[in-house]
Formats: structure tokens, C-alpha cells, sequence
């Protein structure tokens, strides 16, 4: 099964708060063997969200993610951004969507607090985990809806601290169905997301119990590592190929470089 195509469509760099420089990333995916990578730098303009590309240095970002698509011209290397959603992102983020072909959307922050930061549980311990769930999810249907992004970055994100105390006591599962038919009815793609295998709870985003909705709903998927250094770009992308296909998927999607879709067609990986 290693005929099976690699792509990795969603990192970060140094623009952001990567460790490592697109030409490293570029350098360690085609060590990986992949043939598509994804460049999403975070991006999102508020003083909140302090870990995105510089405001006035969206051009310079473009322009050395030019420069890499030149000086490595056997790797597909897609241009995009991990877009936050939050009050008031439309006014920064329709005048972008024409020139950038792939943009990710993602809810880091709820009320303007990080949900993704140990270093600032405000918002977990003002709601707790139930009610973070409940506005994180509300949210997210917004987002999906919008019109504004390519694919959903890591959908379950308040996971990320449920072995940590901050598990929800609530049935999460008719969240789960407001999801998957807030992704159908945007036109949204999802994210399988590898990240959280070395997150505590060392699992995929998203849990089974969602990305199962999301392949009845029939909502398209892409596939990224979220690598924040080289050495994890490319990480587990076959074992998500895996898990989606006992999800019940049989492809998934890449974006190409002019802003359009092609498919992988997965085999039964495990076998
Ligand atoms: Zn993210
Ligand atoms: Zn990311």
C-alpha cells in the first residue's frame, strides 16, 4: 500500500509559530515522499490572536511561498492559511479569499479566550467543559456555514484537554449531528487532523463518533499533520487514510493550486 499518494494539507512555519522555515518543511516533504503540502500559517488580524503572520506581512508570506513553489518544482506546494473564525472575520477574510486557493477555518478562541492553550484556561473555567462544547460547536456551525473556508481544521478541538479534567458531562452526540449537517449544508470540507495522536488524549480529530457523521453526511475530507516543525511533516498521514477509510470513506481531497479539488482514491489500507 505504500503506491498510495502522501499529501499533507495542513503546516505552519516560522511565519506563524512554527519552529521551522517553508524551506525546511518543503525539504522534509519530499523526504516524506509526499507529492502535495499545504502551507497554512495561522492568520487572523485581532491583538488576541497573537501567534498568526504579522498583519502587514500577509505579501511577504505569499512571496516566499512563491519563491519555495519555484526552488522545489517536484513537490505540488499549495498556498493557503489557517484562518480563525471570530466576530467580524468576514470583513478581513472575503477581500483575501479570491487570491489565496486554500484556506482552512479554525476556532482557536471563543469570547476572545484561547480554548487550545494551557496557559490560559480562562474560558474552560468560566464555563466549564459543557458549556465550552455547547459555544464551541455553535460556533463551528457558523463557521461551516460561511462560505468562507476550504475545510475544517481539527472539528473536536475542545478534545484537547478532556483527559485533563476538563472532560464535557454532557451527550455530545446531537453536537456531533449539528456538525455534520452544518459541513453538508455549507459545502464545507473536514479535517482529519494527526495532531492529536500526541496530544494527551493521543487520538485523531476528529473522535469516530464524528467523522462517522461526517461520511453519512457524505462532507469530503482533507488530510493534515498541523506540523509546527519539519520533523512532523507528513506524520501518520497513512494512518489516516486508514482510519478514514474505516470511517467509510474511499478518497480523499487535495487542493491544486488554482483553488480546485482533485480526489485520492483510497484502498483498503488495512488489509
Ligand atoms: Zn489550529
Ligand atoms: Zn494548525
Amino acid at each position: 500500500m505504500n503506491r498510495t499518494e502522501l499529501v499533507d494539507c495542513h503546516t505552519h512555519t516560522t511565519f506563524s509559530d512554527g519552529k521551522s522555515t517553508l524551506e525546511e518543511n518543503m525539504r522534509a516533504a519530499i523526504q516524506g515522499g509526499l507529492t502535495t503540502i499545504a502551507c497554512t500559517d495561522h492568520w487572523g488580524k485581532p491583538a488576541f490572536i497573537d501567534c498568526s503572520i504579522e498583519k502587514d506581512k500577509l505579501d511577504v508570506y505569499a512571496d516566499a511561498v512563491k519563491a519555495v513553489q519555484d526552488q522545489f518544482p517536484e513537490l505540488t506546494i499549495i498556498y493557503g492559511i489557517e484562518a480563525d473564525w471570530y466576530d467580524g472575520c468576514e470583513s478581513d477574510l472575503v477581500p483575501l479569499r479570491s487570491s489565496i486557493p486554500f484556506m482552512l477555518g479554525s476556532i482557536h478562541y471563543l469570547e476572545e479566550k484561547s480554548i487550545d492553550w494551557d496557559q490560559d484556561m480562562r474560558i474552560w473555567d468560566e464555563y466549564g467543559a459543557d458549556g465550552v462544547w455547547k459555544r464551541y460547536a455553535d460556533q463551528w456551525c457558523k463557521a461551516a456555514t460561511s462560505g468562507l473556508f476550504d475545510s475544517m481544521a481539527h472539528p473536536d478541538l475542545p478534545r484537547l484537554f478532556s483527559t485533563e479534567g476538563y472532560a464535557p458531562t454532557i451527550d455530545l452526540n446531537p453536537l456531533w449531528d449539528a456538525m455534520a449537517e452544518a459541513a453538508r449544508e455549507g459545502n464545507v470540507h473536514v479535517e482529519i487532523n494527526t495532531a492529536g495522536l500526541i496530544k494527551p488524549f493521543k487520538d485523531f480529530y476528529p473522535c469516530t463518533d464524528l467523522l462517522r457523521r461526517f461520511a453519512h453526511a457524505e462532507v469530503p475530507l482533507t488530510v493534515g499533520s498541523d506540523a509546527h516543525s519539519a520533523s512532523r511533516i507528513g506524520s501518520n498521514i497513512l494512518d489516516a487514510y486508514c482510519y478514514a477509510y474505516q470511517m467509510g470513506y474511499r478518497s480523499i481531497d487535495v487542493p491544486t493550486k488554482d483553488g480546485s479539488w482533485r480526489s485520492i482514491r483510497l484502498e483498503n489500507l488495512t488489509q
